[in-house]
């Protein structure tokens, strides 16, 4: 309650950050240490030089949970360009800041199955910033998020440049159809999500194909099932875009394997927080 961060931070002037956004499941940190590689590598190509080890960010995130003494949370890891003077001048910020917030956390779209529409806000090019980049520069997002709230939908499918789909604002997508499994490749313009990996582990493990590949709007339509991921989202099961009904408008039984699956990776896997 009585954490401060300056005007001046670079965070805050110019959205001049890196993130991440992490779950803690009944007492363990699910996949810490690819949160924090991601992290690094985002801090890297931005020029941010983290003043910590992965090893002692990594502690720090797990005495940040132990002494708010939560056993499902999540996290809010946040490195700025540091506190500087009002340019953009990165070499006025000698050392980066950094934020560790821990909250408890109900997941995105309570739980339940998501509607969503297709956006007119489209992602910014990898050509512009590269979305693997997990950075602070969210408006694009912002802006089709508030597209779907004006549209009453849960949230906002952005297609790239190229007019495929893309992601959501904060969470990827796949698809299923006929018995496959069909999401974005990274050439998509797409945040490389940890979930994403992991529902792909998942799906592989359970003999469920899985193809990365370009996705039309028209096969989103008509596919048998939709889902998202992402750490706040977990597995959503999506049942309707632009006011059509996905498959039959309910989770569908693959989306359903796949989520039980998750549901056990993320209670039995991971750092434990308590000793
Ligand atoms: N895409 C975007 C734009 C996101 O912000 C997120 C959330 N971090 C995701 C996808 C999902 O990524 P992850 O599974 O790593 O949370």
């Amino acid at each position: 309650s009585q954490a401060k961060i300056s005007v001046l931070d670079h965070g805050f002037l110019y959205g001049d950050h890196v993130f991440e956004g992490i779950r803690v499941y009944n007492g363990r940190i699910f996949e810490l240490d690819v949160h924090i590689d991601r992290l690094y590598e985002s801090a890297k190509y931005l020029r941010i030089q983290i003043p910590l080890s992965e090893e002692e960010l990594k502690k720090a995130v797990i005495e940040t949970v132990r002494r708010n003494n939560l056993r499902d949370a999540y996290i809010r890891l946040i490195v700025t360009r540091g506190v500087g003077d009002l340019t953009l001048d990165p070499d006025s910020c000698p050392k980066p800041s950094i934020v560790i917030i821990v909250r408890p956390m109900e997941p995105l779209y309570g739980g339940k199955c998501a509607r969503a529409i297709i956006a007119s806000t489209r992602r910014i090019p990898s050509t512009t910033l590269d979305p693997k980049v997990k950075s602070g520069n969210y408006l694009h997002n912002i802006l089709a998020k508030i597209e779907a709230k004006l549209a009453g939908v849960d949230e906002a499918l952005m297609l790239n440049q190229r007019g495929f789909i893309a992601e959501g604002t904060g969470d990827n997508i796949f698809i299923v159809k006929d018995g496959k499994l069909i999401t974005p490749p990274p050439s998509a313009d797409i945040l490389l999500g940890i979930t994403r990996k992991v529902v792909m582990e998942i799906a592989k493990g359970l003999g469920i194909p899985v193809e990365e590949r370009d996705i039309t709007v028209a096969e989103l339509y008509n596919a048998d099932e939709a889902f998202l991921t992402g750490t706040a989202a977990e597995v959503a099961p999506l049942v309707e875009v632009d006011g059509r009904r996905i498959g039959d408008g309910k989770p569908g039984p693959i989306t359903e394997k796949i989520l039980r699956e998750f549901r056990r990776l993320t209670r039995e896997t991971g750092t434990q927080v308590y000793g």
